[in-house]
């Protein structure tokens, strides 16, 4: 007994079941022309042989060496549509097992083979459509989620290159405090705040003494540590409002809003004695640094760059009268 399918795309002959005496025997793929089973693909007609030994010879022509034993066979076309699609054949060892009625029979089994199988490939065609839509559909979301994660990647790149920029504009590389620009915006803007609101606002500018000769005498790589020090103890001393903003090589300026002039005062000479305090030994055991400090409280008409001066003039006055002091 044979079922086998014709695989017209790969131009096989699909050897799907294959018993011999009720033996099944391995599934097999032979050419679309091969054999007998070729021709019924071929030509859509069945085949009755009652003697193989007296079978038309344009029949015995196509045996396979599997054909030589057999006796009588039958072999059926399945059509679906106008097209074979597979052949099914009976075969016996002896000859005159099978006649025209055994013919018929098996015809009205392979209609109902074939509509069978039609469906079954119809079934397979859209299961396999479907798994090669689901893949497309995986493939398709994995490259979504790539892409909106490569975008999330640079918006943060870009956001990061951003505040390096913004970081960069505003603050001074040595220390981290704000710089000279910052400082200007800032000190128009609480002016502004300052007549706003009717509040007080000091401005102090601090400047370390002699430090030349720490640069000169330890070096300026002791020199930056100083600074960097001093932009941290002013920054450790201050208010989150306040402003420490390094505006000169060894000069800073503090801007404290909501302080008048007694308090302002107050408060820098407070940082003054935390310079003279500090341990300034654990930069180099001969380091000693003092600063001097200008005090000058807005006087309520002054522009940023008038109230700078003031508290510069200040600062003359506090080094003139002999440094590390507040004036
Ligand atoms: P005074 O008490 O009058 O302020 O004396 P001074 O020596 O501090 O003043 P001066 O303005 O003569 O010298 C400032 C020195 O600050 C000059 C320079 O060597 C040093 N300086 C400026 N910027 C930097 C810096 O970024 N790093 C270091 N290490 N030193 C700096
Ligand atoms: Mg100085
Ligand atoms: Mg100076």
């Amino acid at each position: 007994f044979y079922l086998v399918l014709v695989d017209r795309r790969q131009k096989m002959l699909d050897y799907r079941v294959h018993e011999q005496q009720g033996e099944p025997q391995p599934p097999a793929k032979l050419p679309i022309e091969t054999g007998l089973f070729g021709l019924v693909a071929n030509t859509g007609k069945p085949i009755l042989v009652e003697d193989w030994r007296r079978a038309p010879e344009r029949l015995r022509a196509r045996a396979l060496e599997t054909d030589k034993e057999t006796g009588s066979l039958i072999a059926v076309p399945l059509m679906h549509e106008e097209g074979v699609i597979g052949v099914v054949s009976v075969q016996h060892t002896e000859a005159n097992v099978y006649s025209g009625a055994d013919l018929n029979l098996l015809q009205r089994l392979a209609e109902h083979l074939a509509a069978a199988v039609a469906d079954a490939r119809a079934f397979e065609d859209l299961e396999s459509y479907r798994a090669g839509l689901e893949e497309r559909v995986t493939e398709r979301t994995a490259e979504l989620e790539r892409a909106a994660r490569d975008k999330e990647r640079l918006i943060q790149a870009l956001r990061e290159q951003g505040r390096a920029l913004e970081r960069a504009a505003s603050e001074d590389p040595l220390t981290g405090v704000a710089n000279r620009r910052h400082f200007s915006q800032r000190l128009t803007a609480e002016i502004e705040v300052a007549q706003a609101m009717g509040q007080p606002l000091t401005l102090a500018i601090a400047d370390l003494d002699r430090f030349k000769l720490v640069n000169d005498a330890l070096g300026h790589g002791v020199g930056d540590e100083v600074l960097r020090r001093a932009a941290k103890l002013m920054q450790g001393l201050c208010r989150t409002n306040d402003l420490v903003a390094r505006i000169g090589g060894e000069e800073f300026a503090l801007v404290l809003p909501g302080l008048a002039h007694d308090d302002g005062a107050a408060f820098c000479e407070r940082l003054r004695r935390a310079f003279e305090e500090h341990e300034w030994r654990r930069v180099h055991p001969a380091l000693r640094v003092t600063v001097s400090i200008g005090v000058w409280q807005w006087n309520g008409i002054a522009d940023a760059e008038a109230l700078l001066v003031a508290a510069d003039a200040q600062l003359y006055r506090a080094k003139r009268a002999g440094r590390n002091r507040v004036a």
